[in-house]
């Protein structure tokens, strides 16, 4: 596994001067994203204070080796190459934006990023969410099963279910309202109509790296090997329509009408600093069999992720946006990221580079930090008042959701994964 190094290092600064302080993009970041500037094919590059590097306008300075797989618009093929190449690009770029020799080859390669559009940075092929999110976990299955939240099968899976990549989409996609059967518990026979029950759902995804052939279980001890970066994924809810087509087979059209992600792959080596011990199980809890038992001291992500809520009425005054939730993304976690992808390949299911994998709802014991809607307003039967005055219980047209995540930790310069937006569109 990658260790800290000196592109790590507090004191590192950069020439890019809006680098340094930044608080998504200094140099101790470096993630890598899929962009185009106005007239331009879409290319690879990597955020660096208020600009995107063009990493094809910079191929002379890279190892020939890379120079075909970044020259591609989307990241898989590069992602696919594993640990050691992504940590070698790590510290050719940080030496690069961080030496004044380069400046003058590296400068005329810099795109403002108000100026660029971001994509998706790689092909999905397969998505996949689970449900580590303990807390969430619990709150949900209280408001089904009051006397039971959590299932018997919990604490030893690692609870997940195939979502559709086709509707894997980057911050910024409209959240056109989903419409679907929904049947009030009031009601004879569903209808068909708009979710009266929009909602989001506050998670990280794993971008997968190298993958593993069909049948060959990655094991956990080489899992974190084969997770390329994070970023935040928003797996938008229609409540209404999940509460009446869930049983027996699970989530599908509440779903998969939309995942918003942030558009930056933030690699697994720039949150080496932030790496944290996992949740401690309950007493009483059964151990993780054996081919989940991470011996990793530090498996967790020391990340604290909001979401936050614009309603156009509060964009309309100059409002600031209204935070929903904060917390700690370690302290939600039952189940680590390598034991997401320990579990996914255990029965021998190939995970492909490029695929990406939403961690669940993360949510934390306490009211400051639920993950969703339907938490914070206990089913829509405590709706929050906004500082416009407006309420909400579930998404109205015209708001706009924003997720964040932001990693500090002593003696680290704090990084940040960029917004993971989206405005909710009506549908008339
Ligand atoms: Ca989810």
């Amino acid at each position: 596994m990658s260790r800290l190094d000196h592109t790590h290092d507090p004191a590192l600064i950069s020439w890019v001067e809006s680098a340094n302080r930044h608080c998504d993009f200094p140099i101790q970041n470096l993630p890598l994203g899929a962009f185009s500037a106005e007239g331009q094919a879409r290319r690879i590059g990597v955020a660096i204070g208020d600009f995107i590097l063009d990493l094809t306008a910079i191929g002379d300075l890279l190892d020939e080796d890379w120079r075909e797989d970044l020259s591609l618009p989307v990241l898989n093929a590069w992602l696919a190459r594993g640990p050691a190449d992504h940590t070698a690009l790590r510290h050719r770029l940080s030496e690069l934006l961080s030496d004044q020799r380069y400046r003058d080859d590296v400068e005329a390669a810099l795109i403002g990023q108000s100026e660029a559009t971001t994509y998706l940075p790689c092909i999905v092929g397969d998505y996949t969410d689970f449900y580590v999110g303990i807390y969430h976990a619990t709150n949900v299955g209280r408001q089904f099963r009051p006397d039971q939240p959590l299932l018997p099968n919990y604490k030893y899976v690692p609870i997940g279910y195939h979502g559709r990549a086709s509707s894997v989409r980057v911050s910024g996609e409209p959240v056109i309202r989903p419409a679907g059967q929904r049947k009030p518990p009031d009601a004879e026979v569903p209808e068909y109509g708009p979710s009266r029950r929009l909602d989001y759902e506050l998670e990280l995804g794993l971008w997968i790296g190298r993958g593993n052939r069909l049948g060959e279980p990655i094991p956990i001890g080489e899992a974190t090997d084969h997770i390329a970066g994070y970023c935040l994924l928003n797996d938008w809810s229609a409540r209404d329509l999940q509460a009446w087509e869930y049983q027996p087979l699970g989530p599908f059209l509440a779903k998969n009408f939309l995942t918003s992600v942030s558009p930056w792959v933030v690699t697994a080596d720039a949150l080496i600093p932030f790496r944290v011990s996992a949740m401690k199980r309950p007493k009483g809890d059964p151990e993780p069999l054996p081919y989940l038992r991470d011996d990793d001291p530090a498996p967790g992500l020391g990340l604290t992720i909001e979401a936050l809520i614009s309603t156009e009425q509060m964009r309309a005054g100059g409002l600031p946006p209204h935070r929903l939730s904060h917390g700690d993304a370690a302290a939600a976690m039952y189940w680590s990221a390598a034991q997401i992808v320990a579990h996914h390949s255990s029965n021998g299911c190939n995970l492909q580079p490029g695929d990406l994998i939403g961690t669940g709802t993360l949510s934390v014991d306490n009211d400051d930090g639920l993950g969703s809607l339907l938490e914070i307003s206990r089913g829509g039967k405590q709706p929050i008042t906004l500082l416009s005055g407006e309420t909400r219980s579930f998404l109205e047209d015209g708001d706009e959701l924003i997720l964040t995540a932001r990693a500090k930790a002593e003696g680290a310069v704090p990084i940040g994964f960029g917004d993971c937006r989206g405005v909710v569109v009506g549908v008339s």
